[in-house]
């Protein structure tokens, strides 16, 4: 008996380093973001640097695979929370000349700093939202899993990628 031998594709599991091309749209079927041409999105898999819904369809995964995905909010950026939208007085925005919509602020709550950005200015009051601007989206993925490396041992103390597509340090 003579052997054959292929090699196996690595499959994504914890602890993977991987490279994958995405695009991502809105139920409006508008493109949201996208990676670059060549320029794939590395990540280390499993630890929390994508959004679970993506995470846990791409375990398994090989190169070469390809898929297409609907992510409820939940395991995206959250549902919309209607107190983080409030109605500020706009003399409480000191030492800005002009408030514009989109301008992106930090405020402190009694839970802590968070970020929040101008959706509506009126006569006398400014509406932010502290939402991620995401929030309640569905979210549609096409994704093409372009490599699957194993981590280095610093990349998994680090939690994340070093090298191409990765950090410094
Ligand atoms: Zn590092």
């Amino acid at each position: 008996m003579a052997y054959h031998l292929s090699l196996l594709a690595m499959q994504i599991a914890n602890d993977s380093v991987v490279s994958i091309d995405y695009e991502l749209k809105n139920d409006a079927g508008e493109v949201l973001d996208a990676s670059a041409e060549g320029s794939p999105l590395v990540y280390l898999h499993g630890h929390r640097n994508l959004i679970s819904g993506l995470e846990q369809v791409l375990e398994g995964k090989a190169t070469g695979d390809s898929l297409k995905v609907r992510i409820a909010p939940a395991d995206a950026y959250g549902e919309v929370n209607e107190s983080l939208r409030q109605r500020v007085p706009k003399d409480r925005f000191q030492g800005v000349e002009q408030l514009e919509v989109g301008m992106q602020f930090q405020a402190s709550t009694d839970k802590g700093p968070i970020s929040v950005r101008i959706v509506a200015v009126e006569e006398e009051l400014v509406t932010v939202d502290g939402n991620h601007p995401l929030a309640g989206e569905h979210l549609n993925f096409n994704v093409t899993v372009c490599d699957v490396r194993a981590a280095e041992e610093s990349e998994i103390a680090h939690g994340h990628v070093h090298g191409k597509g990765g950090v410094e340090h």
